[in-house]
This record gives C-alpha cells, structure tokens and sequence, in this order.
C-alpha cells in the first residue's frame, strides 16, 4: 500500500511532505524533522530554543498560550495554568485522585470512570484538548522554521502507556490539525536515534533509562526482525530532577538554619533558591564545587556531599531496573546496550550507578533530552517511505474498531499498524440485566461509525443478567499477516464467547482507501468535536439518571429545599444536554455534582450506622 501525503492546505496529493518526530513531554516538548543532509535535527524556530514547556495557560478571553510564555503564570496565576498535562491523558479521575493535590489547577471530581476534565476561567478542557494546544504550537514552529505545511507527524508516548492514553494521544494530533501516522513508544524512538533496530537482520535486548525532570521508568526492549516488543517497562511517575533539586534546598536549608515556616511563605525567596539548586545540580554535572550567595543565605555545595543528598532516590531507579530484568525474565548481562534518555541522566553520578549495574557503558552521545523527537523523526522518515535500506513492513491501511454509545467508532487496531497485530479493550453494559450485546465491527478514520464501513457484526449472547457496568466483555482483535481479521468477545465472569472472521481488504480499492483518509483529514478537527460533545452528553445523561434515582430513593436523608434545589440542577442539566455546547454541559453537570456530593456522604454515614445498629454481639 502506498503512502498517501495530502497538503490540508490545497487539498491535493503530494509525493514528498515532511514528517516530523514528536516528543510530547510531561515538562517539555519538542518537534524535530529529517534534513536535507539525510540526518534527523530538532527544530529551533527563530532561536526561540528547541524545548517548548509543557504548559498552557488561558487568558481572560479564554485564548491559550504555550511554552515558556505560559510557564511565567505558573506563578501568578496558577489555577489557569496547566503544566503535566501528559500525566492525565486517558485517565479517569480515579486515576490520578492520589495525586490531585500536587495540581495547582482545578481537575473535575465527577466519580466516575469518565476522562478527567480540566477547569480554566469558565471553560472546560480535557487533557486531549490541552495536549492539542502543545502540538498546535510545535506544529507553528515547525512550519515557520521549515517554510512549509506540516500536516503529518509521529509522536512518541511512554512505553507504559495504555490504550486509552495512546488513542488520548492520537485525539490530541487530530485536534491540533495533524495526520498522526504513528504512536511510537519512546525507548524505541530512542533507539532508532542511536540507529538500533533500523537493520531488520539486526537481533538486540536493550534496556532503556529515562530519568527526566519529574518522571523515571526504564524499558527493556527486544528486537527481531524490524520489530521493537517491550519486554518489560518499571519506574515511578513521580521521581526526577525535581526530587534532585529538592534535596540540595533542603540541605542549604539546613545549612543556613533557616525558619521553615517564615521560607515558607516567602514564595520570591523560596522560588529563587529552588532555581538555585537547579543551577547548582546542573554545574556539578560538569565541576566539583558550587558557591553562590541569595542574599546572605550560603548557596554552597560540593559534588560528593550532592551524590550523598541524591543516592536513596538513585537507589529506587535501580530497584526499578532489577524489576524489570527480573520482569521479562533476564539478567543484567543480557542487555546489549543500554540508552540513556532524560535531562537528568547528565549528572554523572546517574551515569555511574547505571553503567554499575548493567555492567557496560550506556550509550550516552546524543542529547538527552533530544533523542527522543530525534529517533521519532526517523520513525517518520521510515514511513514516508524515504528509506530504500529499511524494509517497511506491511501496514493496515485503515483503522479498524467497534461501535460504542453515541454511534461513536472506538479504534481498537489504529492506521498504520504493523501486521501480524492483535490488540483488545474491555468494555461493559450499560443497561441493568442486559443479555445481548451487539457489536458492529467497521473500518475507517472518521469518528463516527456511520461515516466509516461497516465490516460485520454479530450478538454475543447469553450474558448472564447483572446491572449496568458489572459485565465484563474482552473484546479482541487479531489481525494476521494475510490480512483476516478475528475478532473475538468474551463475558469474563461467564466465559460466554463469540468469534468471527473478516477480510478488511476485500473489495476496498487504493481509490477507496485515499478517498477515506482524505475525507478524514478534512473532517478531523470537527470529527474530534462532535465526539468530546457525544462523550460530554452522555456522561451528562448518565449523571442525570444517577441523580434522578438518587432523589426518589433517598429522599428520606434530605430535606424538602434540597430536593427541590436538586431538581432545579437537574433542570438546568436537561437543558444543557439539549444544546450543543460542550462546555455549558460539563459546568452543568459539574454544579449539579457537587450539590448532591454531600448527601450521598450523609446517605454512606446513615447505611453504615444502620449495619453497625443491625449487628448483635454475641
Ligand atoms: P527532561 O524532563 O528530560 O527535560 O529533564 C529535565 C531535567 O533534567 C530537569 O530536572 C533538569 O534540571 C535536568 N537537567 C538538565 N540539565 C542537566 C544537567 N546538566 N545536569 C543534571 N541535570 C540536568
């Protein structure tokens, strides 16, 4: 199958587009393309610097700026100010709530399994809008360094990441006006950029260690054949630089006997020392003394005594790199090469623990923090067909997936992935005592399933009856080497099971395929929109029906004001859901929410003090 490249400017076909590598980071980002030398190089747009930060922040009229513009508000204005936004793509609340307080910014509590949202002035935004906010800025970059559209890119994801969170990431590419044409893990962009893996005769284990400002986790990865599996992935999502920036302003604290709680509240003060501590962690990468003064505060510190302050935290990556040989079954001596990604992998006392383990010297040449975007353009340069040496192996066309509430299209096996392939996700019933489930099965990149082609579909019967959200139905797809799809589902509790088979290829001509992805290419950006409004209402209508019942069955605990109260916001959501404003449906839901979240506390306590009453004590 032919690449196609289409320019969204003139909607016409081209032959040689520029693919450019992405690195959406937690605290950075950055975008970075193959040269007219053949040699991949990250983008400086006007000597604006090559890292854009992660962070958007929304002005009074609700527009959105990024980067370094936007970090300065982190202060000022903080609840405006969206910084990591990468660690809540494709979570639930329930996800990050152990972590909710670290965010300056308002995340939406609806206790559910929905995405979670994001609150900035009156509007509000999921994490895939945000992310699309980041990538829309590096694609401007991008275009104004090279003078040209871009319209397609590869962007790279943590190995860890899930399903949703890659589908989150690919929305997020849609949204901000780019053909994604691939997700690639980041240990393997990493490793294409130090040019592991490109020979397919080329068989290699390799551990890759990112340790970056805020985040570590390390990858094994093997490869065979052109193909990069993840063996195993360890590490700690709140551990990095930061921690090392921490520990030597605790240490000048102490030094200093400075008041804890006057420091506290001095938030100049406390801020310019944390720079300080960073300034200092960065230049004892390279010398053996820092001496500075802030003030009359001693900012002094010297290399041994900062490798005592960081060696516990150094510690647990190491831990976390036993668990991951231990995980895919292997021993140090195992692992060919080792790769070194991540700002903070600079400092050599890092550098030092990892070589100790592994017992080789980690590959270390090429920026850390650049490798990443590097090896995704690679990766982009590989699918743009510009690499007579490299064997592209075949791809799907198409996307192939399921059709889920709303008529919307749930991608299970994405565009562009290689075959053999199989992939699967979990879904449920979303009506009490439901038997039957149908699933239709289509091909296509809009994101309804009505403007895609409909390849099958069939019932899985005999659920056992249970309430809406208990069953459990794995849905997986295999799609092998000859291009036949099985798609199978399964009741987990009940082990109920249908299968069938389908050839996605047949009767659908490269004329076809071009037509559908040019149709999506052109609808993208309001494709995305009308499936965060679909997602928004149902969440909407399904918090309505929660409260709904909520009221008649409990109306004993609650007073006559609340429920009239609670009726009004239910009002107000009923007509929310009738417009087509997401964000008026969200604020709706949201207020209708937090009004009713203290009763169905009072509701718990009642319960709980009735079973205690109902107990006797022999
Ligand atoms: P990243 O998230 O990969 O951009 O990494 C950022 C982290 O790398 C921050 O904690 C920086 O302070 C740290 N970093 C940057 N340069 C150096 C350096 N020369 N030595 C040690 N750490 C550094």
């Amino acid at each position: 199958m032919a690449k196609i490249s289409i320019n969204l400017a003139t909607g016409s076909f081209q032959k040689e587009e520029i693919i450019v590598g992405i690195d959406l980071g937690t605290t950075n980002s950055l975008v970075a393309f193959i040269n007219p030398d053949k040699n991949p190089q990250v983008i400086n747009d006007s000597g604006k610097g090559v890292l854009v930060p992660s962070v958007v922040y929304f002005n009074n009229q609700n527009e959105a700026v990024v980067g370094n513009e936007a970090k300065e508000f982190l202060t000022t204005d903080p609840s405006n100010t969206i910084f990591s936004v990468k660690r809540l793509l494709g979570r639930s609340y329930k996800d990050v709530a152990d972590h909710a307080a670290t965010f300056s910014y308002k995340i939406i509590d609806d206790d559910t399994d929905a995405l979670v949202k994001i609150q900035a002035g009156n509007r509000f935004y999921t994490p895939i809008e945000l992310s699309a906010e980041i990538l829309k800025e590096l694609k401007a970059r991008a275009e104004h360094a090279l003078k040209t559209p871009v319209n397609r890119a590869v962007i790279t994801v943590p190995a860890y990441f899930n399903d949703s969170q890659r589908q989150a990431t690919r929305d997020a590419g849609k949204l901000a006006g780019l053909d994604v044409m691939r997700i690639v893990n980041e240990p393997t962009a990493a490793s294409l950029a130090y040019g592991i893996g490109l020979d397919p005769s080329q068989q290699k284990t390799i551990a890759v260690y990112d340790l970056g400002g805020g985040t570590f986790d390390v990858s094994i990865l093997q490869i065979q054949n052109g193909i990069f599996e993840v063996l195993a992935t360890n590490g700690n999502t709140y551990l990095g630089g930061d921690d090392f920036d921490r520990a030597i302003l605790e240490y000048w604290i102490a030094q200093n006997k400075l008041e804890v709680t006057a420091l506290a509240q001095n938030n100049v003060l406390m801020q310019t020392l944390r720079l300080q501590a960073e300034a200092a962690k960065k230049a004892l990468s390279s010398q053996n003394l820092y001496n500075e003064k802030v003030g009359e505060i001693w900012c002094t510190l010297d290399r041994q005594t900062f490798e005592q302050l960081i060696a516990a935290k150094v510690e647990e990556t190491i831990t976390a790199c036993k668990n991951a040989l231990k995980d895919a079954d292997l021993s140090a001596n195992d692992i060919d090469e080792v790769i070194l990604v991540g700002g903070s992998t600079r400092t050599p006392y890092v550098k030092q623990a990892v070589e100790h383990f592994f017992g080789k010297k980690p590959q270390d040449n090429i920026n850390p923090d650049e490798v990443v975007a590097l090896g995704a353009a690679i990766q982009a340069d590989v699918l743009a067909g510009n690499r007579s040496d490299i064997l592209l192996l075949d791809v799907t066309p198409l996307s192939l997936g399921i059709e889920t509430m709303g008529g919307l299209m749930d991608v299970i096996i994405a565009r562009n992935s290689k075959v053999p392939t199989k992939a699967g996700r979990q879904y449920t019933t979303s009506v009490d005592g439901q038997v039957n489930m149908k699933i239709s099965v289509y091909q296509g990149e809009r994101d309804l399933v009505k403007e895609n082609r409909k390849l099958a579909e069939f019932d899985l019967k005999g659920i056992p009856a249970m309430p809406a959200g208990l069953p459990k139905v794995d849905i997986n797809f295999l799609l092998n080497a000859d291009g036949i799809l099985t798609v199978q589902a399964i009741e987990l509790r009940s082990g109920v099971k249908q299968e069938i088979e389908i050839t996605p290829s047949y009767g659908l001509s490269d004329d076809t395929v071009e037509k559908m992805l040019l149709d999506s290419i052109e609808h993208a950006q309001s494709d995305v929109q009308q499936r965060m409004l679909i997602e928004a209402r149902s969440e909407g209508e399904q918090l309505q029906y929660t409260a709904e019942r909520f009221i008649e069955k409990h109306a004993e605990h609650l007073t006559e004001a609340e429920i009239a109260e609670t009726k009004t916001h239910i009002e107000a959501l009923k007509t929310a859901l009738g417009s087509q404003d997401k964000d008026t449906i969200l604020k709706k839901a949201d207020e209708l929410n937090e009004f009713t979240r203290p009763f169905a506390e009072r509701v718990m306590d009642a319960a709980i003090s009735t079973a205690m009453k109902g107990k006797k004590i022999e």
